[in-house]
């Protein structure tokens, strides 16, 4: 696994945002192969206890306008941009948000905590209840920006420093967000409390029992993201989480996703030496790589196995 140093970037300790206890094996080192935020090289833990993959050290806080650069994929998903693959993304996003809305009352409230730009908050404006309410969260002013543009209802913040009410929202969307945040309890428990009785949150995280975790684990694992991703989860782990804060797990399944398939072969290429041609091939602006991605990633979520997790937990 090599010599692992931190040496540039703020860090902190970190220990599994589950059981709170140091007691963990080391399962991957690696650097940031995708951006080159730092030379660092990250070390991630696998807990003894429930299975949660976990950073330690992890970035502290004063590294994240560091480890997010303005560059940074989530923040401006932009048709302009990345023309095919952000209408593929569209339509496929719109299809998987269907069953996740479906059932809601007239004059839901929708909560997406971690919102970016406001993509899927977009896609249920346009294909939603126009009764609905829609609002989103995020901690970093270009995303709340870019989706104030769009004309969305965004809060600014952390949820848990904002003061949003107590039993009030339907249904909340917390889709790849839980691994970024650094107390993944606290998050998901504030999540809770803002609930209604019978209220659902629908998280979506990469999948450490995914084929493409297993074969790339010790380092190039695109969900890694290395040192953006400060928890990972398989199924059992994330139940757990959610167990833990009073949230009861109705359904974990899988879903497609090709990009950490794409970003795994890219990591190992580029660790490689391999230069910056192979890099332009593989990235979310190459169709011809996601659509091979998704193909294969296809015939691993039909057998249960795709590259994320999505579980749907309610308050009861
Ligand atoms: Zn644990």
């Amino acid at each position: 696994m090599g010599a692992v140093h931190t040496g540039g970037l703020p860090t902190e300790p970190g220990t599994c945002g589950t059981c709170e206890v140091p007691d963990g094996e080391p399962v991957a080192a690696g650097p940031d192969l995708e951006y080159g935020t730092s030379g660092d090289e990250w070390l991630a833990w696998r807990c003894r206890r429930c299975g949660t993959i976990y950073l330690d050290p992890r970035p502290a806080p004063a590294a994240f306008p560091v480890i997010y650069p303005d560059r940074y994929h989530a923040f401006e998903f932009s048709e302009d941009e990345f023309g095919l693959v952000h209408r593929a993304r569209t339509w496929l996003e719109a299809r998987r948000l269907a069953p996740v809305v479906d059932g809601l009352p007239t004059g839901a409230r929708i909560l997406d905590v971690g919102c970016g730009d406001g993509f899927h908050l977009a896609i249920l404006a346009r294909h939603g209840s126009p009764t609905w309410r829609l609002e989103g969260v995020d901690v970093d002013a270009r995303a709340v920006a870019a989706a104030r543009r769009r004309g969305l209802e965004v809060h600014h913040g952390a949820i848990e420093d904002l003061d949003l009410p107590a039993r009030a929202y339907h249904l909340v969307l917390c889709i790849q967000t839980i691994e970024h945040v650094p107390e993944p309890a606290e998050l998901l428990g504030v999540i809770a409390e803002r609930l209604v009785p019978g209220g659902r949150v629908h998280v979506v995280t990469d999948n450490t029992a995914s084929p493409d975790a297993r074969w790339f684990r010790r380092r190039h694992w695109g969900g890694y993201h290395f040192p953006r991703h400060l928890h990972l989860y398989d199924a059992g782990a994330l139940g757990t989480l959610a167990r833990r804060v009073g949230l009861r797990v109705r359904r974990v399944r899988t879903i497609l996703s090709p990009v950490n398939w794409v970003y795994s072969l890219r990591n190992l290429l580029v660790d490689a030496g391999a230069g910056e041609r192979p890099a332009r091939h593989l990235s979310l602006r190459a169709p011809l790589a996601l659509a091979a991605g998704t193909v294969w990633d296809a015939a691993f979520t039909a057998a249960g196995r795709g590259a994320l997790l999505a579980a749907e937990l309610e308050r009861p």
